[in-house]
C-alpha cells in the first residue's frame, strides 16, 4: 500500500475531528491558499503561521486571519551576535502587531549562516531580558533546541555546535528562570527518539508550562515509529502536553516543491495517528536514513486522546491568554 495523490485520503477513516497545524511558515500570502486547499482535504481548518509581519497584514485583509494564529520569527543572526537590543525590538514588535507566538531556532547549524563571534548558549545573559520581556507580554515561545540525534554523530563534529545533551539543558535553565513564560519545544522537545523519552518525560513533569509539537514528519514517525511501545505510553502520559504539526513551509522563493509535498505530510501523519497499518513506505525521501527505506508504523491513538493532540490542546494553548 501507499500514498496516492488521486484518492488523497486513501488508507485513513473517515474522521470528523479537526486538525490545528501548530506549526508552519508561509513565506508568501499567495502560498498560503495551497496550505488551505490541502487542509479542507485533511482536516485541517486551523494553523500557527510563521509569516512576516507584512505578509501577516496581507492574509488578514484577504480575512485569513480567522484561520492563523500568527508567529514572529525572532532574527537568527541577533541571537548568535548575541544583539540584546535588536532582539527586545523585535519582541516589540511582535507585541505591538498583535502576534500570538515568537518563533525562535537555535538548531545547531544556524552558526553557520550568521556571524557568530562568540560561543552561543540559549541561556546566555544577554538573552535573559529577552525572555523576560515575552513572559512579561505574556507572548509564548515556539523554539527549535537541537536537532536528530544522528545528526550529532555525523555533522556536528566541531564543538562550537554543542552536544545535544547541553543545548537542551541551557533551554531548561531558561525554563527553570521564567516559570509563566509558555513554550512550545518543537520536534517533539527535540527528543523523539525512543532512547530520549524518559528524559523528555522529566522535563514535561518538570516544566508545567513546556508543551512539544509533531513537527517534522519524517524525523517524527521514523523516531517515534521506532519503538510504539515506549511512543504509545508517552503519548497516553502526555496526551495534553503534545500539539499536531507539520512544520510545512510554502511560499518560499527558490523552493521547487513535488506536487504532492503537502498531502503526503498530512496523509503520512494522519495514518500514523489514527490506524495501525504497519510497514508502510514515507511517501517521500528521507535522508537522515541513507541505508533504509522510512516505514509508517501507525500508532493507533485512540480517537479521545487524538482529539486532544489535533485541536483541543493548541485551542486550550492559542486561545487562553
Ligand atoms: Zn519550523
Amino acid at each position: 500500500m501507499k500514498f496516492d495523490l488521486e484518492n488523497p485520503l486513501l488508507f485513513l477513516k473517515s474522521s470528523e475531528n479537526p486538525i490545528w497545524d501548530s506549526h508552519v511558515h508561509i513565506w508568501s500570502a499567495d502560498a498560503f491558499s495551497e496550505l488551505e486547499r490541502w487542509g479542507e482535504v485533511y482536516g485541517v481548518k486551523k494553523f500557527m503561521g510563521i509569516a512576516s509581519p507584512e505578509i501577516k497584514k496581507n492574509l488578514e485583509s484577504e480575512e485569513k486571519a480567522d484561520k492563523i494564529k500568527f508567529g514572529y520569527y525572532l532574527p537568527i543572526n541577533a541571537f548568535a551576535e548575541h544583539n540584546t537590543k535588536v532582539l527586545l525590538t523585535a519582541v516589540e514588535e511582535a507585541h505591538t502587531l498583535g502576534y500570538s507566538i515568537a518563533k525562535m531556532w537555535f538548531g545547531p547549524r544556524f552558526l553557520d549562516y550568521t556571524n557568530a563571534k562568540q560561543p552561543f548558549s540559549i541561556d546566555s545573559s544577554s538573552f535573559e531580558p529577552v525572555f523576560a520581556l515575552l513572559e512579561d507580554l505574556n507572548i509564548p515561545i515556539d523554539c527549535h533546541v537541537a536537532d536528530p540525534d544522528i545528526w550529532y554523530e555525523k555533522k556536528y563534529l566541531d564543538e562550537k555546535y554543542r552536544s545535544k545533551k547541553r543545548a537542551i539543558s541551557e533551554f531548561a535553565n531558561v525554563l527553570s528562570l521564567h516559570s509563566k513564560l509558555k513554550v512550545i519545544s518543537v520536534h517533539f522537545g527535540s527528543l523523539p527518539e525512543p532512547n530520549n523519552h524518559s528524559f523528555l518525560g522529566e522535563l514535561l513533569d518538570k516544566f508545567p508550562n513546556l508543551m512539544i509539537d509533531t513537527a517534522s514528519t519524517k524525523w517524527i514517525v521514523r523516531e517515534l515509529g521506532r519503538d510504539l511501545e515506549s511512543s504509545w505510553e508517552f503519548i497516553h502520559k502526555y496526551q495534553d502536553r503534545i500539539l499536531f504539526a507539520t512544520d510545512l513551509s510554502v511560499g518560499w522563493s527558490n523552493q521547487d516543491r513535488p506536487i504532492d509535498y503537502i498531502p503526503t505530510r498530512y496523509w503520512t501523519q494522519r495514518l500514523f495517528w489514527e490506524t495501525n497499518y504497519q510497514q508502510v513506505k514515507l511517501p517521500f525521501s528521507d535522508e537522515d536514513n541513507q541505508n533504509s527505506q522510512t516505514l509508517i508504523n501507525g500508532l493507533n491513538i485512540p480517537e479521545k486522546i487524538n482529539e486532544k493532540i489535533y485541536w483541543k490542546n493548541a485551542q486550550k494553548f492559542f486561545n487562553s491568554k
